[in-house]
This record gives C-alpha cells, sequence and structure tokens, in this order.
C-alpha cells in the first residue's frame, strides 16, 4: 500500500493539467451507503478565452465540443486521482463533470460539485447559479472526488463577489436567472428546468439542446482575454 498525502494529491491534480485543485470536509457523505466519504477533493479547468468568445445570442458548435472535452478532461483527472487514493487502501469515487439522476431527477447529480469548490475556498456560487473561481470567475468545468481519506481545507470560503451586478440575470434568453444571491440553506437562485427547455427548444442544432453558455460569456468576473 502506497503512503499519500493531501499534498501530494494536491500536486498530482497539477502534473494532470487541473488548472484548479482544493479540498474540504463535507457536513455529511453525499452517498448514504457510503457514510465515510464525506471528504471532497475538487478539481476544476478553465475554459478558452478564445472559445467563450464565439459565444453570442447562442452557443457556438466550437463552444459545445470545447465544453465535452473540458468535461472529458476533468473525468480523467478525476479518475487518475481516485485511484491513486484507492492505491493508498482509502475508498475514492470520481464524480463526472456532468452528471444527472437520470429522468427522474434530471437537475441534479450525486453532489453539486460547485458545493465542494465553495467548501475548499476555490471561489463562490453567483446569482448565475454557476460557481465562479476566485481565478478564472465561471469559465471553468469542475470534477470531484469523494473519499475517505482525511481532507483538509487549505483556503478560506469566499463570500459572494456579485455586488450590484445583474448582468448574466439581464442576458438570460430564458428569464431562469432570478437575480438574486445564493441562499445559504442552497435554495436555487435560478430555474434549472426553465434553463434546460430553452436550451432544448432554441439550440438543439448547436449543443444538442444541453448547453448555452450566454451566461457565462457575460460575466464581468472572467475577464475574457
Ligand atoms: S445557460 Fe443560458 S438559458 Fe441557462 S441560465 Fe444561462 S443564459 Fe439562461
Ligand atoms: S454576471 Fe454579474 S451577477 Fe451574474 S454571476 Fe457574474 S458577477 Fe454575478
Amino acid at each position: 500500500m502506497n503512503t499519500l498525502t493531501q499534498e501530494q494529491l494536491f500536486a498530482l491534480a497539477n502534473e494532470l493539467d487541473a488548472d484548479m485543485v482544493g479540498s474540504c470536509e463535507l457536513p455529511f457523505s453525499p452517498i448514504p451507503e457510503l457514510p465515510n466519504l464525506k471528504y471532497a477533493l475538487s478539481v476544476g479547468v478553465k475554459l478558452s478565452d478564445a472559445v467563450l468568445k464565439t459565444i453570442e445570442s447562442a452557443p457556438s458548435f466550437v463552444y459545445f465540443q470545447h465544453y465535452r472535452t473540458a468535461n472529458t478532461r476533468l473525468d480523467q483527472i478525476a479518475f487518475t486521482l481516485a485511484r491513486e487514493i484507492e492505491k493508498a487502501g482509502f475508498l475514492a469515487m470520481p464524480i463526472a463533470a456532468s452528471q444527472s439522476l437520470g429522468k427522474n431527477n434530471p437537475y441534479n447529480g450525486v453532489l453539486p460539485h460547485k458545493t465542494a469548490a465553495v467548501l475548499s475556498g476555490l471561489g463562490f456560487v453567483g446569482k448565475s447559479g454557476l460557481f465562479l473561481s476566485k481565478d478564472y470567475g465561471s469559465k471553468v468545468r469542475l470534477a470531484t472526488v469523494l473519499t475517505d481519506m482525511p481532507l483538509t481545507s487549505v483556503y478560506p470560503v469566499i463570500e459572494n463577489g456579485c455586488g450590484n451586478c445583474t448582468a448574466c440575470q439581464t442576458a438570460c434568453p430564458a428569464g431562469a436567472i432570478y437575480g438574486a444571491l445564493p441562499t445559504a440553506d442552497g435554495e436555487r437562485n435560478f430555474d434549472a428546468e426553465k434553463c434546460s427547455r430553452y436550451m432544448k427548444e432554441h439550440f438543439q442544432d448547436i449543443g444538442r439542446g444541453s448547453v448555452c453558455g450566454i451566461c457565462i460569456k457575460v460575466c464581468p468576473k472572467n475577464k475574457l482575454n
């Protein structure tokens, strides 16, 4: 059995080309059958500025392809990190970048990646409902590894930094963003069903109705190059 430290895990995530890595202890395991899986490693990759610039009033084909590639990249990073943790004798479960609990619960996954990322001090949840990284804004994709390997948070939790901005609410063609800060009880500040319905009705031919990107493109925290 290998020995493995949190620092080595962070270094491996960086070697695997993650742009962000953090860790935290969750209030409880999101997997009822595995209550000790209450530690999370949060990883993120930054999306391309050039690709985001191709989004106007609709997503672009290059954005759709880039989004899927970023998810694949993240899944590989989380998969490798989970394998290393299990080689060290712990349990580890990679949670896919794009997750759903099926037809009966399409807008939720095992856990929101943004919950782990926020508790890891990597950023905050904006009025758009998106996770905003302290370094890259919302132009990031996330994945998570759940584990029973004790991990601690190394960065302080960051407060919401949207201020008076409502750019995402104004730009959203579906009217799905309420323009409110996320509440502490985790209640959604946007209507996921409205967002999804709009994408399916209007962007079927571009991103198979599963991507949009407008609220990412307009966010001033992204500072596109
Ligand atoms: S992805 Fe598009 S439709 Fe959905 S909330 Fe963002 S701007 Fe609105
Ligand atoms: S567009 Fe403005 S309000 Fe929306 S998430 Fe970005 S900073 Fe926050």
